[in-house]
């Protein structure tokens, strides 16, 4: 396996706020642009799987709030994200882009069960990976998965694409004039000053386990393809 001279592998995590561009739903021009700017870090060799969110179809969390019990609210998050996923694997393939689909719920018409090893032979080929239905378990969120994904596939960083912020800021920079952009960020402080990377539950497995995270903002045309070839935009945490 360590043949080669160890191509860039990264886990790129999109969410589904991002997908829905604001609403319900797909918003096919921007998982079209996602798609565009994903096919020229893979044409450069790097090595690229894809943890894609569910928030623009629902949040267990929120169905809950509506009646539904949290189990089944969470299961239809991860559903969600198999959506997510059909979309972004539709547009990579009018690319030309060779991808496939892994999923932690297993539906074989749609795509492959999630096969760690097999998704390492996909990236290998030049193949985009997939991955949908989040750990396939309630209480888990995207974020996690994408943590989980990224030390199991030996990634070497993960790539947050944010909507809205183009890294981690020391408030909110949309409401405070005074928010400044940290370039780089220790685990520690992140989850010490509850800032905006993740939820803690997936930033203390990469803290655990140091997995550089870095989180740029999906919105600047050509972002993508930066951070999959690893220009330094955004903000890097690390120990
Ligand atoms: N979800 C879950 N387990 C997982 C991943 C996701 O139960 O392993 C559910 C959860 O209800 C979550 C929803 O799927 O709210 C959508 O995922 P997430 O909120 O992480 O998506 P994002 O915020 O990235 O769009």
């Amino acid at each position: 396996e360590e043949a080669k001279s160890n191509p860039r592998r990264v886990l790129l995590k999109l969410s589904g706020e991002a997908f829905g561009g604001g609403a319900v739903g797909i918003d096919t021009h921007v998982v079209r642009r996602i798609a565009q700017e994903i096919v020229p870090a893979v044409r450069q060799g790097v090595q690229v799987a894809i943890v894609v969110g569910g928030g623009n179809f629902f949040r267990g969390a929120e169905l809950q709030q509506a009646g539904i019990e949290r189990n089944r609210g969470d299961y239809m998050g991860m559903l969600g994200t198999v959506m997510n996923c059909l979309a972004l694997q539709d547009f990579l393939e009018q690319e030309h882009q060779a991808t496939r689909v892994q999923t932690a719920i297993t539906m074989g018409q749609v795509a492959e069960p999630y096969i760690p090893l097999k998704a390492i032979r996909h990236l290998e080929k030049g193949r985009v990976v997939i991955f949908g239905a989040g750990a396939g378990m309630p209480y888990f969120s995207t974020d996690t998965v994408s943590i989980q994904r990224a030390l199991e596939i030996h990634c070497d960083e993960v790539l947050m694409g944010k909507n809205g912020v183009d890294g981690v800021y020391t408030a909110d920079p949309r409401k405070d004039p005074d928010a400044r952009r940290f370039d780089s960020l220790s685990y520690h402080r992140a989850l010490v000053d509850n800032l905006a990377v993740m939820d803690a539950a997936a930033l203390s497995m990469a803290r655990d386990n140091t997995k550089p995270i870095r989180v740029f903002g999906l919105e600047d045309d050509g972002n993508v393809t930066r951070a999959l070839v690893g220009e330094r935009i955004g903000t890097i945490v690390s120990s």
